[in-house]
């Protein structure tokens, strides 16, 4: 088996991080240098690499994900906007290898971003 992620010992608690939503499918966390004032990491419990490696059958996980950013984006304040971003591989800058939703907002973003 793969070594533990980063993400996947916050889940098991070997790790600290502020979680600001957590139910049986899915972690809600603050990212650790974030890059806008609201800035959340919402991620499966299932270890999921990249979502280039997503199976058909994740379909409503992933689903999930993004129905609870809203849930987070509202109860965040985030009544002017926010954005929800998966980076995947090495181009678009994704350092750890299990799938996470950015909820990004608080401010104006700029786009496209860098
Ligand atoms: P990626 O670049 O893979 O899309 O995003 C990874 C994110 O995880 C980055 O925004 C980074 O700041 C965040 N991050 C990395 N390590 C930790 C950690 O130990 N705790 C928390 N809360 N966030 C982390």
């Amino acid at each position: 088996m793969s070594e533990k992620t980063i993400f996947a010992k916050i889940i098991d608690r070997e790790i600290p991080a502020t979680i600001v939503y957590e139910d049986d499918r899915a972690l809600a966390f603050r990212d650790i240098n974030p890059g806008a004032p609201t800035h959340i990491l919402v991620i499966p419990k299932k270890p999921i690499d990249m979502i280039e490696n997503l199976d058909e059958s994740d379909e409503a996980l992933v689903g999930h994900l993004v129905v609870v950013a809203k849930k987070i984006a509202k109860d965040e304040g985030l009544t002017n906007g926010y954005r929800l971003v998966f980076n995947n591989g090495a181009e678009a800058g994704q350092s750890v290898f299990h799938i996470h939703l950015h909820l990004l907002g608080g401010r104006q973003l700029a786009w496209p971003p860098g």
